[in-house]
């Protein structure tokens, strides 16, 4: 059989169409304007639209929203990650705050799909922190002693346990935190369009061209046409900068993930036929 991986970001084909998509066509004046509707641009807009459900909100992107790193990354929801180097105690202290806010992360999306009934393929697989070289021992007993102070269950597994669990020998030393999730972020992300309150209107493939505060309206121009605001949030990610925001603080990269073809059943049964797994290597 003649099999070939698409060419297209998987997560996203793997979508119904959606049918409800608008453009920002004339001059409007809200409340609130969110530049941006990945993940935070969106969470943001459904949470001011709860708690202000009689102000004006409108939420605005560049590209579809949801189709810029949200819709399309690994899909890993962590609850730890590996930052070799957290040794002394304000390094811990840093990375125990680190740790709370990605549990408070994870409860929030918990609540969002059992409030939604979303399904986003939740799995809760935990994650492998997984190294070719054995000489990264080292660096996953630090981790290990890090987690172990932290109280998150994990386990250090060697290559005969990796190939039993991951269906290759590539790995040599592994780190299994318990806590990992993975989920299709396609799905969570619709999810998240789909959930957006009736008082938040949403305007796609409209860039925001450059903006300005006079007074107390901040006005913001889009290729055909112009949004007064009476508050904003920029939630565009790498792309503060474009905007004229913290130019100093961060910039875009480009980071590529690929989504290979389903295995065949043959391919499968030949590598043990081993549960799912996130490996970060
Ligand atoms: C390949 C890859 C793999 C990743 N894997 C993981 C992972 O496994 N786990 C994890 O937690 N994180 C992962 N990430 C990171 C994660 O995807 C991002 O941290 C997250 O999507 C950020 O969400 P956001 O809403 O802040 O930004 P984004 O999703 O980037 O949304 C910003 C939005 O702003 C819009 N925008 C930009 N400029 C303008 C403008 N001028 N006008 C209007 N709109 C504008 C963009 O079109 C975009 O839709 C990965 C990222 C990539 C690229």
């Amino acid at each position: 059989m003649n099999l070939e991986n698409d060419k297209n970001c998987a997560w996203i084909t793997d979508l119904d169409k959606r049918n409800n998509i608008s453009s920002l066509e004339n001059n409007e004046e809200t409340d609130w304007l969110i530049i941006g509707a990945g993940y935070t641009g969106l969470s943001a807009s459904r949470k001011l639209g709860q708690l202000y459900p009689n102000k004006k909100i409108i939420l605005v992107d560049a590209q579809l929203a949801g189709e810029g790193a949200s819709g399309r990354n690994s899909g890993y929801l962590v609850d730890t990650t590996l930052n070799d180097g957290f040794t002394s105690n304000k390094e811990f202290e840093n990375y125990k705050k680190k740790t709370d806010i990605y549990e408070l992360g994870i409860g929030a999306i918990k609540r969002f799909i059992k409030e939604y009934q979303v399904n986003c393929d939740w799995n809760e697989a935990g994650k492998y922190f997984a190294s070719s070289k054995i000489e990264d021992k080292k660096i996953l007993i630090n981790f290990s002693d890090t987690l172990n102070k932290l109280g998150f269950e994990h386990r250090l597994l060697n290559n005969t346990e990796l190939k039993k669990k991951l269906g290759t020998s590539f790995y040599n030393i592994a780190l299994f935190t318990k806590g990992g999730i993975l989920l299709h972020p396609g799905k969570l992300v619709r999810a998240m369009i789909d959930a957006l309150p009736q008082n938040v209107r949403l305007f796609e493939n409209s860039p925001l061209l450059y903006w300005k505060k006079d007074k107390e309206i901040i006005s913001c121009n889009f290729k055909n046409g112009v949004i007064k605001a009476q508050k904003i949030i920029f939630a565009t990610n790498g792309f503060l900068k474009s905007l004229g925001i913290k130019k100093n603080y961060n910039f875009p990269i480009t980071l590529t993930a690929s989504m290979t073809r389903p295995l065949t059943d043959n391919e499968f049964k030949s590598i043990g036929e081993p549960k799912e797994w996130g490996v970060c290597q």
